[in-house]
């Protein structure tokens, strides 16, 4: 008999078992995705953005393989849940939603990294894909390609409000300006959009950050005026990411850019929990045990030595390392010269005979496997905790308080946020899909490989 600390999953169809045996088989750990649970975070966002009719449309922001969900099936549910928009930061993820049949009928795409001298900017145009400028390389090169196709070019003027990333310094906009009216006037480009990032909206706590983003807003705001003066006033303004489309709605413009909360997490632990914001996260994360073993007192467990067993225990094997993306960072115990260092590792739920209970990541997580301390000589057998168990790494739990464990613990141990947990998830570990029938059309469905619905 195996247990299992994963909920038992609710299958559409015998198919649907069939897949999650056959990937069990083919991997010892899944990656589990509800879309309905994407949906809804999406109609959450839509509504706390006043609702469809309240001028302010909502992007999915699906960069990153939609931060590891998977980029076409998390764009789907994100527009079954109400995104008008979508995008992505890598221009070849925009042609992937438009390859897949996403047709400018349903969505606009926005696209905005590349460097401005390698960039298919034609084939983006051609597809009917918003570029983001925020370049003067960008600007020629876009106009360029836009007359090579023929065809106008929908464009997104980036400014740099305060981030010191991507966009137009204050200093360089009157110059830009000038090649953006010039081709405007040309019928080269479209200027549909002026947009900008915020660095510190998912600190609402720290005035200082607070005033920061006021700062930002306030830069924002001039620039606009400097295009009106120019005669290319911008159609769509967006500048709120999930953080301040959720605490901001002052600045929700006529479009907002949530990314994390469509995965259904806060921005930062400091906001709260996903559910302080109706949010639910959309990805457990399970892994099934390797060896589990007796081990007596002091014995060493993984490369350094690091954490040694304080009694005589029994320890599982979690067959996932750092080559699918569990931090390294994430490891439990350290050293400083020769001495151990106490640091608490990723949390793990294992299902006991006597309940769930979390245990922690001991000594180093290895490239492809980590160790767990079950504590006590016979817990194994006691416990019941067996080769083949089902343990989840994280999921849409309520914290390690209550063993279950979520994505933002895994962040604390790694000493990272939530969005490099999932992002770093390699695709390897195979994704799967809860309510996929439920959430997408039957167009939309057809777009999924059917191997990876549940
Ligand atoms: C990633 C990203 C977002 C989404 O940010 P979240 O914090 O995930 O909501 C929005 N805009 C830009 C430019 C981004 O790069």
């Amino acid at each position: 008999m195996t247990l299992s600390a994963a909920p038992e999953w609710a299958f559409s169809s015998a198919d649907g078992e069939t897949n999650y045996r056959n990937a069990c088989e083919q991997y010892p750990a899944q990656c589990i995705v509800d879309l309905a649970v994407l949906r809804d975070n999406m109609r959450h966002l839509v509504s706390v953005c006043g609702g469809p009719e309240s001028g302010t449309a909502v992007m999915g922001v699906v960069k990153a393989d939609a931060y590891g969900h998977g980029l076409i099936p998390a764009a789907l549910a994100a527009l079954a849940g109400g995104a008008t928009w979508l995008g992505t930061a890598q221009s070849h993820e925009a042609l992937l939603l438009r390859k897949a049949g996403i047709g400018p009928d349903r969505c606009h795409i926005l696209t905005w990294v590349y460097n401005g001298v390698n960039v298919p900017f034609g084939e983006l145009i051609k597809n009917d894909i918003d570029i983001s400028i925020g370049s003067m390389a960008g600007i020629d090169l876009a106009a360029a390609a836009a007359r090579a196709v023929g065809k106008t070019a929908r464009v997104h003027v980036k400014v740099d409000s305060g981030f010191g990333r991507n966009g137009f310094t204050e200093e360089s906009f009157d110059e830009a300006l000038k090649k953006f009216v010039a081709y405007a006037h040309e019928g080269v480009f479209h200027i549909v959009g002026q947009w900008s990032h915020l660095a510190v909206a998912d600190s609402p706590d720290v005035p200082e950050f607070v005033a920061s983003t006021d700062r930002q807003i306030e830069h924002f705001n001039a620039f606009t005026a400097r295009m009106e003066k120019a005669g290319i006033a911008p159609e769509i303004r967006h500048l709120a990411n999930t953080a301040a489309t959720l605490n901001r709605p002052e600045i929700h413009f006529e479009l907002t850019r949530p990314g994390i909360g469509l995965y259904g997490y806060e921005p930062d632990p400091a906001m709260g929990t996903p559910s302080t914001w109706r949010l639910k996260p959309a990805m457990t994360l399970q892994a099934q045990l390797g060896t589990v073993k007796h081990i007596e007192a002091g014995h060493g467990i993984s490369y350094g030595r690091t954490y040694l067993t304080p009694d005589d225990t029994s320890t599982a094997i979690v067959p996932i390392g750092y080559a699918d993306g569990i931090h390294r960072s994430a490891s439990g115990f350290d050293m400083e010269g020769a001495k151990h260092v106490q640091k608490d590792g990723g949390p793990v739920r294992v299902m006991t005979s006597e309940g769930p209970k979390l245990y922690r990541v001991s000594g180093r997580v290895c490239m492809d496997q980590f160790m767990v301390d079950l504590h006590g000589s016979c817990s194994a057998d006691e416990l019941d905790v067996h080769e083949g168990d089902t343990v989840v790494l994280f999921g849409p739990g309520r914290g390690e308080q209550f063993a279950e464990p979520t994505a933002d613990d895994w962040a604390r141990a790694a000493g990272t946020i939530s969005y490099e947990i999932f992002t770093c998830l390699r695709n390897r570990i195979p994704r799967l899909y809860l309510h996929a029938a439920d959430v997408l059309p039957p167009e939309d469905l057809a777009k999924l490989d059917p191997a990876t619905l549940l």
